[in-house]
């Protein structure tokens, strides 16, 4: 079901406004808020429930809210309305505008509760000096990126979490799903037969998972019940979050964070996206095994054959490389992989294919 155009934007959906309304009489807006910098991304989808608070689920980036405030007087509210914010997961394009919206509307503050225990938190930071030993390079930063990131790491430490939810809490008919794996603080919410899916499950684009080696970074931080071993980051984690939810029902619609539109189309999902983002992750582990078969290679090496488009210059290439880490990780959990050589940087074959059996368990 494509949703109704209520104000156009442009070709990706930019300061665009929808409605979504359900059979059963359920309506829901989104609101397409850009990213505050040049993103082939496209918009952050932030959706606005009518109940017995108004709530947005997820804000935009910080830098946007100008366009957010547009949206929601196109759809009727005032941002001063606002009763509730949901944030899915704590990226700075889903909460960089939770400070401005909650300080000028008051509005309750809801998000797992591994999101209020990171809030703040300079993720880049904690994770540069294991990136640099283990990709081999010098560090590469864009400038315009870091200050972004302080930005956000310092409305955090303004923040306070009102509302911690864990998985399974119910409130005025939204249902709380705990989806660890693309962020350790992923909400999927369901309402009526919606499911907003944050970065969980996206149309067109695989979210990127998290790495496995996070979790001695952070853990410190985490709620005491968080403490004994690591069941919130990596790809192990994200594909058993996106088994559980494909059960949720046939005939949910998911509600993206991203890419709802693009290139001047709708692309509706239901949940067999998810199932689809399993098997895109399958492929990409048989793909690396195919890679080291003969001789182990580093994950540098393995980072420029996957994506021989990427500079090593590229700031992205980090990105690129840290999702070869995750199916690595994985791989090596399996006991497929060892890692070897100097630093461990490199990869092994152990001439076994375990991960299959773990990617068909139900
Ligand atoms: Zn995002």
């Amino acid at each position: 079901m494509n949703p109704e155009i209520i104000k156009t934007g442009d070709d990706a959906g930019n300061r665009m406004v929808i409605k979504y309304k359900f059979p059963d009489g359920v309506t829901v807006h989104g609101i397409g808020v850009p990213q505050a910098w040049e993103s082939s991304l496209g918009p952050t989808w932030s959706y606005v429930v009518e109940g017995d608070k108004l709530t947005l689920v997820d804000t935009g980036c910080n830098g946007s809210l100008r366009d957010l405030e547009e949206g929601l007087e196109i759809v009727g509210y005032p941002l001063s309305a606002v009763g509730r914010v949901v944030v899915t997961h704590g990226h700075l394009d889903h909460d960089g505008n939770c400070f401005d919206v909650v300080s000028r509307s008051g509005a309750e503050l809801w998000a797992h509760e591994v999101y209020g225990s990171l809030l703040g938190l300079t993720h880049r930071d904690r994770e540069a000096d294991w990136r640099q030993r283990f990709i081999g390079l010098p560090r590469v930063e864009d400038p315009t990126f870091e200050v972004r990131f302080r930005e956000h790491a310092e409305l955090g430490q303004k923040l306070t979490l009102t509302n911690p939810v864990t998985d399974g809490d119910v409130s005025d008919g939204l249902t709380f799903y705990y989806t660890p794996g693309h962020s350790p603080d992923e909400l999927c919410i369901q309402f009526h037969r919606m499911l907003f899916s944050g970065d969980h499950i996206l149309p067109q684009i695989t979210p990127h998972p998290s790495v496995s080696m996070s979790y001695t970074r952070f853990r410190d931080s985490l709620p005491e019940d968080y403490q004994s071993g690591n069941h919130y980051y990596g790809l192990k984690t994200f594909i058993n979050s996106l088994k559980r939810v494909s059960k949720l029902g046939a005939d949910i619609t998911v509600m993206p964070a991203h890419r709802a539109y693009h290139r001047g189309k709708f692309n509706p999902i239901g949940l067999d996206r998810a199932m689809a983002i399993v098997e895109h992750h399958r492929d990409r582990c048989a793909e690396m095994i195919q890679f080291v078969r003969k001789e182990s290679m580093d994950m540098a090496s393995i980072t420029k054959k996957l994506f021989p488009h990427l500079d090593l210059s590229d700031r992205i290439f980090y990105a690129a490389f840290s999702e070869v880490m995750s199916h690595v990780e994985l791989l090596a959990e399996m006991g497929d992989v060892s890692m070897v050589g100097q630093d461990g940087r490199s990869v092994q074959w152990n001439g076994s294919e375990n991960f299959q059996v773990f990617f068909d368990q139900a």
